[in-house]
């Protein structure tokens, strides 16, 4: 009866993911008298989960897993459900795990809810509330299913530090060829850069920029904060930045700590992709650009006179703050 979660690593390494998932579960554990059991996949240490309340590891060690393949994963997950007996099975909703939860609600015959953004309302009916219409409003959805599958949406439960006694078990689930049927060939990877699913802070420049010789500063900005580049579309469609910048309804979602949006309109389609992060501080010359509507922090100005003062006094603060 374990709540399940499946702790995301990438390269041996967990996602901040893991840890709120894990965080999110022993609320709901707690609530429900009975314990969390985390699944990892070629993770390479366990300690870390016990800061968030996690009581079991189930840890799998595969070559055959080292590269994500959704049915393979999923098939997992599924075992690993049912050998915990577990009826309520939490994800999140990193690109993989909007893969995964689907694959894993049909195997297990769970109903499913993604873009969970609280802990239950209510276990019997079992209600929880989600954002609906790209995060423009909530709804509460009820799953009638014995099995649940949960997508959480990033940053919105937080990680709360709970120290457990955790266990380790070795788990080695029965994977066939129909597992593999698709199979990642290669991996492209941005190299020496935060990618924009992980950041923590994101940069983001738009047609206010006027071209793509214009983004030295961006950049500029984003290395102090250790951030990744972002763009709206009419910025990667031109062919200024690349596609894998592109945020928005069409393009990459961005849930981060701080989203600064340079020259950005703040169109719906825009903001879609955004509204999830936390912090949003705007920088435009129109006060009446949308984008202000949406902002905790807001610069009328022009980005050319803007961002390379931001740059210097950031640069400052770190160097008296080293
Ligand atoms: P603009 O709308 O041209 O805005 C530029 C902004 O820069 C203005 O607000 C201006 O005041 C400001 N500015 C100008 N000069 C300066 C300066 N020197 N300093 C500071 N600010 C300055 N867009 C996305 O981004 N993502 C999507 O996923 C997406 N999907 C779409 C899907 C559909 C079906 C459709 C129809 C559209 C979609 N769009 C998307 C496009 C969207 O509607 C907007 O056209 C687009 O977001 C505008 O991009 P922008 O803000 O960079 O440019």
């Amino acid at each position: 009866m374990a709540i399940l979660i499946y702790a995301e690593s990438s390269e041996g390494k967990y996602k901040k993911v893991a840890f709120e998932l894990a965080s999110y579960a022993k609320k709901i554990a707690t609530s429900l008298g009975t314990t969390v059991t985390a699944l990892t996949i070629n993770a390479n240490s366990t300690s870390e989960l016990a800061d968030y309340g996690v009581d079991k590891v189930l840890k799998v060690t595969d070559d055959s897993l080292l590269k994500f393949s959704a049915k393979a994963y999923a098939d997992v997950i599924k075992q690993a459900a049912k050998k915990e007996s577990s009826l309520i099975i939490v994800l999140s909703s990193t690109t993989d795990s909007l893969y995964l939860a689907p694959l894993v609600s049909t195997y297990l015959n769970a109903g499913f809810t993604s873009n969970v953004v609280e802990l239950p309302s209510s276990f019997s009916p079992f209600q929880v509330k989600r954002t609906a219409f790209s995060n423009k409003a909530f709804n509460l959805t009820e799953i009638s299913t014995e099995i649940k599958v949960l997508a959480i949406a990033k940053n919105s439960f937080g990680l709360i530090e709970t120290k457990s006694n955790l266990t380790e078990e070795v788990f080695s689930p029965t994977l066939t060829d129909a597992d593999f049927a698709v199979k990642v060939e290669s991996i492209e990877k941005v190299s020496g850069k935060v990618t924009i699913a992980d950041a923590e802070i994101v940069v983001s420049a738009g047609r206010g920029l006027k071209g793509p010789e214009n983004w030295g500063m961006i950049e500029e900005l984003a290395s102090v904060l250790g951030a990744a580049t972002a763009c709206s579309k009419p910025v990667s469609d031109i062919g200024w930045r690349p596609h894998s910048e592109h945020v928005g309804q069409t393009g990459k979602p961005v849930a981060a700590n701080l989203y600064i949006a340079i020259g950005i309109s703040g169109a719906i389609q825009h903001i879609a992709g955004i509204n999830s992060s936390k912090v949003k501080v705007v920088i435009n010359t129109d006060a009446d650009a949308p984008f202000f509507k949406v902002a905790d922090y807001g610069v009328v100005g022009d980005a050319f006179d803007v961002v390379p003062k931001l740059i210097e006094k950031l640069k400052a603060f770190k160097a008296a703050n080293a």
